[in-house]
């Protein structure tokens, strides 16, 4: 097989990526924007050892899982993966997702609940991150990066936000523009504006602006600060974040508040919840909601378990479930998402929840030191999944169950798998779609202690 050559092939699987997969003289050749059934001609545009990706030149039959793209972007922006088929197929290929992970990487084989899906693909989101950059005229312009790069597809009306986002960038960009603010170049860490950072409660409507900048233009932005508040209505907090690094990082340690309060409050599970820039809290909302209610229902409480949170951000998972537990510890690594579960704790009048600032390894290594027996661990990690240290000092203070929540099924199969080994059956697995549209998707799991 050689790049720029013809081929006429049908699609017969799909990838968390969204490509549709064919196969040419037994190789795997990967078509982005294809559905399983589509009869195409394609011409190959990379050949590596043992596979290769082509483009679509012609559909020749469409499968029956396509649908029109609603989105105008569709074709150049990386984020919907899956906005040419249909939402019923879409979480058809998740739930095969999470299936696949656990069964062929963990080796393991829980029972899997039905996918819990969205409501709806669109305007889900409570929180957008737009880079900024330079068009090759040099005009500033923010967007979303296209699949598998850092190239920018200017964007400022995505589906899958609330609209006033829309209507806040252009303020911005029209601003940065009028007065030189100059969009940052990763290439040589120069330039100012790096991102434009929203918040917008689900529930409470309040929103959060956060410029994030290479260094302080706390002057220049007086103006900006006017116009946002003259003309955005719901707007709480304007902060400026100061990121000085030349990284991939999104935001830098510092904020400074420019204007309104330094948090904005949203509900979720019924409780008044805070959040600063820096805490993690999940983008859809009502999804989240079920996603917690099932790791509750998982959890088993009666009101008599001490209750472990690893990873607990603002709080809202063990604050969720502190009416039924004994007692509630959370662990998080960022201090202001630590002062925020603190402060939800209080607000929400639950007295039987602590929080803990430090890496869930070590502080957990610590707590099975000093002898904590927690009855039931929830675990909650980045995409990267637990590290040994945590997973081993779990098992040191023997729960008799764990729940993990987790954002990326194949670090959460590998994490069940060693946990197998050393005590731990993974019993059930709950899919749920936070991210409709989107190649993303959560999970919820229960493993138990294995007894005698
Ligand atoms: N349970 C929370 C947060 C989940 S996201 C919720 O549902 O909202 C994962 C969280 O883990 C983030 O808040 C992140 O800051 C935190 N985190 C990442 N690495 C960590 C570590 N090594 N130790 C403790 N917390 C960590």
């Amino acid at each position: 097989m050689q790049k720029n050559e013809i081929y006429t092939v049908s699609i017969d699987d799909l990838t968390a990526e969204g490509s549709g997969v064919c196969h040419i003289d037994g190789m795997a050749v990967f078509i982005p924007e294809s559905a399983v059934g589509d009869k195409l001609r394609i011409k190959i545009v990379k050949v590596l050892k043992n596979y290769a990706f082509g483009i679509i030149e012609e559909i020749l039959i469409p499968s029956d899982d396509r649908i029109v793209p609603d989105c105008i972007y569709h074709k150049q922006c990386g984020g919907c993966v899956f906005r040419h088929i249909s939402y019923e197929k879409e979480l058809e290929i998740k739930a095969k997702i999470v299936r696949d992970a656990f069964e062929r990487i963990g080796k393991l084989s829980p029972a899997f609940l039905p996918i819990i899906g969205c409501e709806s693909r669109i305007g889900y989101r409570n929180k957008a991150q737009y880079p900024v950059s330079a068009d090759k005229n040099g005009n500033i312009i923010c967007g979303f990066y296209a699949q598998r790069s850092h190239r920018i597809v200017p964007v400022n009306n995505c589906l899958l936000q609330p609209d006033i986002f829309g209507r806040i960038v252009e303020l911005i960009l029209s601003y940065a523009k009028e007065k030189k603010i100059a969009p940052y170049k990763e290439e040589n860490n120069t330039g100012i504006l790096r991102h434009i950072y929203l918040r917008k409660g689900h529930y409470s409507d309040e929103i959060m602006v956060c410029l994030v900048v290479r260094k302080s233009i706390e002057r220049e932005l007086k103006g900006l600060v006017k116009r946002l508040i003259d003309e955005i209505p719901g707007i709480k907090s304007i902060v400026m974040n100061i990121n000085p690094y030349k990284t991939n990082v999104i935001l830098g340690n510092k904020n400074v508040t420019l204007w309104g309060s330094d948090i904005i409050k949203d509900t979720m599970c019924g409780n008044e919840i805070e959040i600063s820039p820096l805490s993690f809290y999940q983008v859809n909302t009502p999804q989240a909601e079920r996603l917690y209610a099932v790791a509750k229902d998982f959890a088993g409480l009666t009101g008599k378990e001490r209750l472990l949170d690893l990873y607990c951000g603002a709080g809202t998972i063990g604050i969720s479930m502190a009416d039924k537990a004994k007692t509630v510890l959370g662990v998080e690594v960022i201090p202001e998402a630590v002062e925020n579960a603190k402060e939800n704790a209080k607000r929400n009048g639950v007295e039987n929840a602590e929080f803990i600032c430090g890496d869930a390894g070590e502080i957990a290594k610590k707590l099975a030191d000093d002898g904590m027996l927690p009855d039931v661990v929830v675990v909650d990690p980045p995409r990267k999944g637990c590290d040994g240290q945590t997973i081993s000092a779990i098992c040191k203070m023997s729960p008799k169950c764990i729940v993990m929540v987790s954002c990326n099924p194949a670090t959460a199969a590998r994490d069940c798998s060693i946990l197998s080994t050393m005590g731990y059956a993974t019993e059930k697995v709950q899919p749920v779609d936070l991210f409709g549209g989107t190649g993303h998707v959560e999970c919820v799991v229960l493993l138990s202690r294995n007894e005698g």
